[in-house]
């Protein structure tokens, strides 16, 4: 790959942010501009010549917006953070304007578009997943559920941005969340197709991989802390914390590549929809130590990646763009030795109803800690002031030697910083 390569980035949280510096960090990469980016962003490249962050962010993830913006920039090589564009056709729109860019087409994209899809495929390919059946009339999910019994899960088909699942202790609780998505529509057309499931226990772990098509290459597995406070309580958020590589029982990440990745791709193949990109799968490991497949995501989490990216040395363009060659050359990079670990500082009211606006403090002071990367998610500048602007404010990411070490930095680089209502969980990688 020729050297003084432009990566255009799409996105505008902490994972794009972690992203783009690694991006910058390659060795092959000149330039990085990211659409439509933060405050935190800008030290990387923003991408604005063409106006496009006055679109908004909502505007700026626009499939047209995308391909304005690579038209504009000229990038050798995309990377899209955010489901919502790969799931719309960005990639189709960007390859068929004559652009590299890294994640699956519109068709691959389904296996997170519509958990229906993907269960019907995991079915096919034998892939260890939760009992189910797929209903779309609500007649037939509450006889289901009457028939099958509590506990079980029930979960929108589309994307619902983390919301659409349920997780019901008692029937009633399932019925309702049942007639809530198919009767009241309230997840759109999300909604119009349910799945219901068995209800797995176990612990969870991410795995996620780069694919070509055919081939993939395994990334150090992570674990994210999904609820807003500390031992797992209160509401369900983005995600407020995660590290890696999160310790499995030995042998289970072969089993996890041998009966969940190399079939899925198999089956996409199959298909006439090779996948190319992030596979993001997540699992439930049962306590008899078997892997079972909850979701797949295409695309990086989002605290996941900051961690597993603060453990990714080499060059990480070219990694991404052979796999979007579809000739994937997993020497371009190698992973750290150690551990890293993501710490998200939110706003106050997060996440039901963060407010934002508040200036933010000791940004370089936390920067200083060794082995600390201030990563900005909902971040703006206005009258030269770093701000609060979203729910997920930074992630302050670490790495150390060990993962002890990892969270001792992480957690005296946030005592550096401050803004108005701050919090954060004090036991991420501790529970
Ligand atoms: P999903 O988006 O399908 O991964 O579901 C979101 C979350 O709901 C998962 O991370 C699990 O915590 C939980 N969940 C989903 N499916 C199941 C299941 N079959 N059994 C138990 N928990 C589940």
């Amino acid at each position: 790959m020729r050297s003084s390569r432009k990566v255009l980035v799409v996105g505008a949280g902490a994972r794009e942010h972690a992203l783009a510096r690694a991006l910058a960090r390659s060795r092959t990469v000149s330039e990085v501009v990211v659409l439509p980016g933060n405050a935190g962003t800008v030290d990387v490249g923003t991408a604005d010549r063409a106006g496009i962050r006055s679109r908004g962010i909502e505007g700026s993830l626009s499939v047209t917006t995308i391909v304005d913006a690579a038209m504009h920039e000229r990038p050798d090589l995309v990377v899209i953070g955010p489901e919502a564009p790969l799931v719309a056709g960005a990639v189709d729109a960007l390859e068929a304007a004559g652009f590299l860019a890294f994640g699956p087409r519109k068709a691959a994209a389904e296996l997170e578009g519509s958990k229906a899809f993907l269960k019907e495929l995991a079915a096919r390919e034998g892939i260890p997943t939760a009992p189910f059946v797929i209903v779309t009339r609500f007649e037939d999910a509450e006889a289901h559920i009457r028939e099958h019994g509590a506990p079980i899960v029930v979960k929108a088909s589309g994307l619902c941005a983390g919301k659409g699942v349920v997780v019901a202790t008692t029937e009633a609780e399932a019925i309702d969340a049942a007639r809530s998505m198919l009767v009241d529509g309230s997840f759109g057309d999300a909604g119009k197709t349910v799945i219901l499931e068995d209800t797995l226990r176990g612990a969870e772990a991410s795995v996620l991989a780069i694919c070509d098509g055919e081939r993939f290459f395994v990334l150090p597995p992570a674990r994210d802390h999904k609820r807003v406070f500390d031992g797992d309580r209160g509401p369900n958020t983005g995600g407020m914390g995660a590290f890696a590589p999160a310790p499995l029982a030995p042998g289970l990440l072969d089993r996890v590549e041998r009966e969940i990745l190399a079939p899925t791709l198999a089956g996409m193949k199959k298909d006439g929809r090779e996948f190319r990109g992030v596979l993001f799968a997540g699992l439930m490991i049962t306590p008899d130590g078997d892997p079972y497949l909850l979701e797949h995501n295409v695309r990086f989490g989002d605290p996941e990646c900051e961690a597993i990216m603060a453990l990714i040395e080499g060059d990480l363009a070219k990694l991404l763009a052979s796999a979007a060659r579809g000739e994937l050359d997993p020497s371009a990079i190698t992973i750290a030795p150690g551990a890293a670990l993501a710490l998200v500082l939110a706003a106050p009211g997060y996440p039901a109803s963060p407010r934002t606006g508040a200036p933010i403090s000791g940004l370089d002071r936390a920067a200083q800690v060794p082995g600390v990367d201030v990563l900005h998610a909902g971040t703006a500048v206005k009258e030269g002031r770093v701000v609060t602007a979203g729910g997920r404010v930074l992630a302050i990411t670490a790495r150390g030697s060990t993962l002890v070490e990892a969270r001792e930095r992480a957690y005296t680089a946030a005592a550096c910083v401050s803004f108005d209502g701050m919090h954060y969980r004090r036991d991420i990688a501790a529970v």
